[in-house]
Formats: C-alpha cells, structure tokens, sequence
C-alpha cells in the first residue's frame, strides 16, 4: 500500500464529537500503529528538508505529538505554539476568530528570530484560523516561513483558501 492509504486507513472517524453534528477525524489509531507514525513523521520531515526550514513549529496539542519527532529526525529545533496562558517566558500573542467567539496563541518570543525559516506542523487544517494565526506569529518574530504541513486537510471547511494569503507563496502541504 502507498504511504497515503496507510495514513489515510488509521485515521478514525468518530460521529458527534465533541459536539452533535461534527465528525472528529481521530489519529490515535495511526499514533499506535509504529509503522504509520513512522511513515507519517518520516513524510513531513522530508518536507521540513525540500522546504530549507531550520526550525520546527508544532501547534498545540496533537501538533505537538507530530512535531517533535518530526524535528529530531530532520535535526531541527522544536518550537511550541501554545494556547494563551501557558508558556512561562516573555511571548507574543496572537488572536484569531473561530465559528464563535476568539481564541488565542503564543509562542516565546526569543524561540524565533530573524533569519529562522520556520516549519509548521499540525495533524488537521480545519477552517486554518490556528495555521493563519501561527504564520502571523512568526513573521512578528522576524522569522521566515518555510511551508505549512500537516497530516489532513478538511477540504470542505476551505481551510486552503483562508490560509493562502498568509501563506505568501510558501507551500502547504496535506499528506
Ligand atoms: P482550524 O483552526 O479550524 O484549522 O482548526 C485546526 C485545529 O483544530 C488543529 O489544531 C486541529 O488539531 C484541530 N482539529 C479540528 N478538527 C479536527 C479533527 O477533526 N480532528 C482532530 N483535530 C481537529
């Protein structure tokens, strides 16, 4: 089988989650499978290469799981995006709009500097208002942007389409 069916057969589809109505794509199944992990963290890595980037983004929380294997194999810092509130040092916050109300990002601040090209990673691309709000926060850093890159994308909910202008040309990439 191709990597894409692997990843693509241990994505799990659970009804009604969190909320009646939205079906949540759950990747546990593919965390536990060690050779679709594997493959998945292996796939994003060589992004993170082709791409140039010299660091890693990973946004909370199952960006997290996905990133932080991703940037030892391809020998590259690892950066956390948080919600507000959590990281301890001096940051820069970031809010963006969700279907109701806002939310909030951070990131600390002396993580990225100019020069970085910075990677960032997420297991789903949903409307992209957390993706758009990441990019915002490393070019405030003074970073570059190397790509966007992440397990799947909602393609229904026009994730694309919010995140391209932000995107500036760098590429976003959906297993
Ligand atoms: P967005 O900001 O609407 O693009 O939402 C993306 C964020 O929500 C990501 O950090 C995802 O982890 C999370 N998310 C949205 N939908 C799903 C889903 O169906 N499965 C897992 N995570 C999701």
């Amino acid at each position: 089988v191709s990597t894409e069916e692997l990843l693509l057969s241990r994505i799990r589809d659970v009804a009604d989650h969190p909320i009646p109505g939205v079906t949540f794509k759950d990747i546990t199944p593919l965390l536990a499978d060690p050779e679709a992990f594997a493959a998945l963290t292996g796939a994003l890595a060589e992004l993170c290469v082709r791409y140039g980037a010299t660091k890693i983004v990973g946004l909370e929380a199952r960006g997290f799981i996905l990133a932080a294997p991703v940037a030892v194999t391809a020998k590259l810092g690892f950066v956390p995006v948080r919600k507000a509130g959590k990281l301890p040092g001096a940051t820069l916050s970031q809010a963006y709009e969700l279907e109701y109300g806002t939310a909030e990002i951070e990131v600390h601040a002396e993580d990225l500097a100019t020069g970085d090209r910075v990677m960032v990673i997420d297991d789903v691309l949903a409307t992209g208002g957390t993706a758009e709000a990441s990019l915002e926060l490393i070019r405030r850093a003074g970073a570059e942007v190397a790509g966007v890159a992440v397990l799947m994308e909602l393609g229904f909910l026009g994730g694309r389409a919010r995140l391209e202008p932000a995107l500036r040309g760098a590429p976003l990439d959906a297993l």
